[in-house]
């Protein structure tokens, strides 16, 4: 149980509030809430304590597999980072029961490594999963993949919900007010070129939105833009800070793409 006193004792231990972590070469990071030094009844420090804050529901048994290896992610950049470190122990803290729980195992290192190993983007692209689950839901990569519109134009919901995904010809733009006339486009070609329908919608980008078009601007793109998660259900449609605003710039399946910078 995490009393007031026990608080008070942890303040004069503490090391670290609230610290980044991040391994030397960059790849791995975290944040941890709190640092202490870990003491025996003597006083006589016996290692350190890596505490993080949870405000979730508190575990009954153990923790959960992914806190537990979060946890144990923090311990272990802590240990890669300093080599003459004291044991480290690592719990997570539960604010809705005071209560702590304690994350045990091995390093969890090799298998971060080898998750951030795969998140590095191929040359080649990857196979499409088009579906309701993945392209129908949120994904960082539709301004540059055909088959999330390819998907909806075929299944009849393409700009049918009320925050949609939409390709268009920007024809107006007030950049004091944000107002836009936007022109929706329409796949061909499986999704690789942009059919212009004739459907013009009026448009308002506000806040980042709009700063995201005027960088876009800025950069001579020429051609549709991608526009992430309008908001649809008025008459003028909002582009807002939750959207994205990017160049629409399809990358070729089967071919081997290198990025410019
Ligand atoms: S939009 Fe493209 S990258 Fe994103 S989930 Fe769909 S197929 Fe995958």
């Amino acid at each position: 149980q995490v009393t007031v006193a026990l608080w008070r004792h942890l303040q004069s231990l503490t090391i670290a509030v609230e610290g980044e972590l991040v391994t030397s070469d960059g790849r791995l990071m975290g944040r941890l809430d709190l640092l202490f030094a870990d003491v025996d009844d003597a006083g006589q420090l016996k290692g350190w304590l890596v505490a993080d804050l949870k405000t979730g529901r508190a575990p009954t048994e153990e923790l959960k597999p992914e806190v537990n290896r979060q946890l144990r992610m923090y311990r272990d950049i802590l240990l890669a980072n300093n080599p003459s470190a004291p044991p480290v122990r690592t719990e997570g803290w539960y604010t809705k029961t005071a209560s702590k729980w304690t994350a045990e195992g091995g390093s969890v290192l090799e298998q971060a490594y080898a998750a951030w190993e795969a998140t590095q983007p191929t040359t080649m692209p990857m196979d499409p999963t088009p579906g309701p689950d993945s392209c129908g839901g949120f994904c960082d990569w539709k301004a540059w993949c055909q088959h999330w519109w390819n998907w909806r134009h075929e299944n009849g919901t393409l700009h049918k919900d009320d925050f949609s995904d939409a390709v268009v010809l920007l024809h107006e733009f007030e950049p004091n007010s944000g107002s836009a006339v936007i022109e929706l486009c329409e796949p061909l070609d499986g999704g690789i070129r942009a059919i212009p329908t004739g459907i013009k919608k009026s448009a308002k980008f506000d806040g980042r939105g709009k700063d995201a078009l005027q960088e876009v601007l800025a950069s001579q793109h020429q051609g549709p833009l991608f526009l992430g998660s309008i908001m649809t259900a008025q008459s003028t449609w909002r582009i807002g800070h939750w959207c994205d605003v990017l160049p629409w710039k399809p990358i070729l399946d089967g071919v081997e793409y290198i990025r410019e910078n």
